[in-house]
């Protein structure tokens, strides 16, 4: 340890340097510092974790890392050209920070993140989440048109571009959103940009059971409607629907909604706070699984879940959050799902378990070409290793 803390102080200087349980937390302040840690500690076999906000370091693969390289002293919002309706922005930028530079010219990335003033740009890409927006936006995928990487052996690489249409050959961003920190270290990203939505309002429709709102949420993707939010979720109390529209009031949306909603049998009423519904699944300390399955599959999945004692909050395009109560049940209840979604043709992520997880449930069949991927990246395992495949002592 003494060595490696010897190594590390001309790269980032003594004062970024510190020790947290056994492991050393590196905070480099630009990319080529970045690349220095990096290039470092893929000569001398020591592993490394990028960390940002440190809100979400037990989701994927978990890794027994000597160095965290901390992105939170990359934390500014590089450029904004409103007018060409992008940003670039570092890694270790808060998602608040940007989101309330943004929105000093009306606009914002379509993406909702949870836990804004902690979590970073970084990390949101590298563990590509979205929540109720995808319905109307797509993916982060989508959002990202350009950034800048770290490769394990300290390469830097720009990739993509800064234009919507932007470059030819591979969209290695693309790769990169999701990535969880294997591949390479996101330094800076170039979001492409929309303008913040002036008529949004939003609607809830309760029913009794998750069938009762299947026809509804199908009625609802079928129309014209200028539908934003598309989320159903449940618990022991009830089902609801939460749909956002976006649409000047003189388009008559609201009544258009309201007459599609009468038609299947329920009534429509305000909604509130239908973003923070996640939030609350997170309040007690449970069992968390996200679930992706087909939008035809949804209601009888949100029906089992219920049925199971859980919660859950689902975008209609197939992805779910689930909460259990955790004790002895708790590993047989993720494998049963795992099992069934195996059956759908879905897949399953414990986000938050207990230590006899494995941490990806569900992703055996993709294994090998993601292993395939990482050694053209990271022929030494440098980032964020696998438990099993990381190497016990590194060479200095
Ligand atoms: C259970 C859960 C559900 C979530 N759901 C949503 C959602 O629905 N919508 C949404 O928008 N957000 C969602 N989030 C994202 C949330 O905003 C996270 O806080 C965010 O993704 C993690 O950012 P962080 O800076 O805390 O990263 P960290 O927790 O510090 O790191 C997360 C992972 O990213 C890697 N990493 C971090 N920075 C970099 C980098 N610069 N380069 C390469 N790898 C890096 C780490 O090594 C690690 O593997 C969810 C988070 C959690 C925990």
């Amino acid at each position: 340890m003494a060595e490696l803390l010897e190594h590390l102080k001309p790269l980032v200087g003594e004062e970024h340097i510190a020790v947290r349980e056994g492991v050393v937390v590196v905070s480099p302040k630009n990319t080529s510092e970045v690349a220095a840690v990096l290039g470092f500690a893929d000569r001398h076999g020591v592993k490394v974790r990028p960390v940002g906000g440190r809100t979400k370091l037990g989701w994927g693969a978990a890794c027994e890392a000597q160095i965290e390289l901390s992105l939170l002293r990359l934390n500014r919002v590089v450029d904004h050209p409103w007018q060409d309706l992008t940003c670039t922005v570092q890694a270790g930028c808060t998602w608040q920070a940007l989101e309330d530079t943004l929105a000093r010219h009306g606009q914002f990335v379509a993406l909702d993140a949870l836990w804004p003033e902690k979590a970073t740009v970084g990390g949101v890409c590298a563990t590509n989440d979205s929540g109720a927006l995808r319905h109307r936006y797509g993916s982060l995928r989508d959002q990202v048109l350009g950034m800048t990487i770290v490769l394990a052996d300290g390469t830097i690489a720009k990739t993509g571009g800064r234009v919507v249409k932007n470059v030819a050959g591979y969209d290695l961003p693309k790769l990169m959103v999701g990535s969880m920190g294997t591949l390479a270290v996101i330094t800076e990203v170039t979001f492409r940009l929309y303008s913040l939505p002036l008529h949004s309002r939003s609607f809830t429709v309760a029913a009794d059971t998750a069938a009762k709102l299947a026809p509804l949420m199908q009625a609802i993707r079928d129309s014209h409607l200028a539908v934003q939010v598309l989320q159903m979720r449940g618990d022991a109390s009830g089902f609801a629907l939460d749909v956002e529209i976006n649409a000047h009031p003189d388009a008559g949306q609201d009544a258009m909604l309201a007459e599609i909603v009468v038609k299947n049998g329920l009534s429509l009423q305000p909604g509130f706070w239908l973003y923070a519904e996640r939030d609350k699944l997170w309040e007690h300390e449970r069992l968390i699984l996200k679930a992706t399955i087909r939008p035809n599959d949804l209601a009888s999945y949100a029906q089992e879940i219920v049925d199971k004692d859980g919660s859950f909050v689902a975008q209609s395009i197939g992805i779910v959050y689930a909460a259990f109560a955790r004790d002895e049940t708790t590993v047989r209840l993720a494998e049963e799902f795992r099992y069934h979604l195996d059956l759908q043709g879905g897949t399953s992520t414990v986000l938050k378990g207990n230590s006899e997880m494995d941490p990806v449930v569900g992703m055996s069949n993709i294994g090998p070409l993601m292993q395939a991927i990482k050694v053209q990246f990271d022929a030494n395992n440098t980032l964020n290793p696998l438990v099993n495949q990381t190497s016990s002592q590194p060479a200095i």
